[in-house]
Order: C-alpha cells, then structure tokens, then sequence
C-alpha cells in the first residue's frame, strides 16, 4: 500500500506541486479503482473536510495530464478514474449496474488488438470495452 511519502514522490516526479488536495486524491485513486468523481470527492471530504467540487474537478485534470491517473469513460458511464496507468489494459462493464473490472491485455503488447487495416495509421494503443453481466447480476438473474 502507497504512503503520503510516496503520493508526494509521485506527483514531484511528475513536475507537480505537493498540495494536501492533490495528495488526497491521488491515494483516493490508488484505494478506489474505477470511482467516479463523486465517490473521489467523498473520499477525500473524509480526510480533508470541506473540498469544493471544482477543486477536485481540477486536481483530477492535472493529474490525468501528468499520467499519475487514467481516465475512462465507457459508453453510458460517468468518468471513472484509476491508478492503473501505461499498461493499455481494458475493461469489462456490466450491463445491469455499472460495474467495472480490469481486463489485462488482449494478446502480448499494447496496441495487442493490432487493425486489419490501420490506413497508414502508427497505432500504439488500442481501448477495448468488453460488455456483459457481473457474476453478481448474472447470478440473481437466475
Ligand atoms: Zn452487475
Ligand atoms: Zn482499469
């Protein structure tokens, strides 16, 4: 499990100014995979006490710039936000209640789904969604 210590190294290894904020988010990330803005802005009003929307809006973005965080967004879902960064992973979404969960990549390296025909593009990264049911859903579905 990552430390304050290390947050801060991350985020000056990144040019980026040590705040309390940007540290607080940044572990809500790490702890919390795939939340959305609001479940990031709980998490860190229960460290810091009062943080506005905005203020956790802005440290998200920087730290989506910076590469400490990854932003996705599937089809018919908020933002969510991870700490897992640079691996070209995908995702499986359910269906029924929007759960989401890491999927390694599909073959050997990123882009690992390589086009049948890329039109002369140099691709280097491919995001792939796999739809479906959760074991939770796909169990009281039964
Ligand atoms: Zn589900
Ligand atoms: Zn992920």
């Amino acid at each position: 499990m990552a430390t304050a210590a290390d947050f801060e190294r991350m985020l000056r290894g990144q040019g980026l100014r040590v705040t309390r904020p940007r540290v607080a988010v940044l572990s809500a990330v790490h702890a919390h995979a795939h939340a959305d803005t609001d479940s990031i802005i709980g998490v860190v009003r229960g460290e810091l006490g009062e943080v506005s929307h905005q203020a956790v809006y802005d440290v998200l973005r920087a730290l989506t710039v910076a590469g400490l965080v990854r932003r996705i967004e599937p089809a018919g879902s908020v933002a969510r936000y991870e700490a897992r960064v640079g691996d070209n992973h995908h995702h499986v979404v359910c269906r029924s209640c929007g759960a989401i969960a890491d999927v390694d990549c599909a073959v050997g390296h990123a882009p690992c789904l390589t086009p049948s025909d890329s039109s002369g593009f140099e691709v280097d990264e491919a995001e792939v969604t796999y739809w479906g049911r959760c074991p939770t859903c796909s169990e009281t579905a039964k």
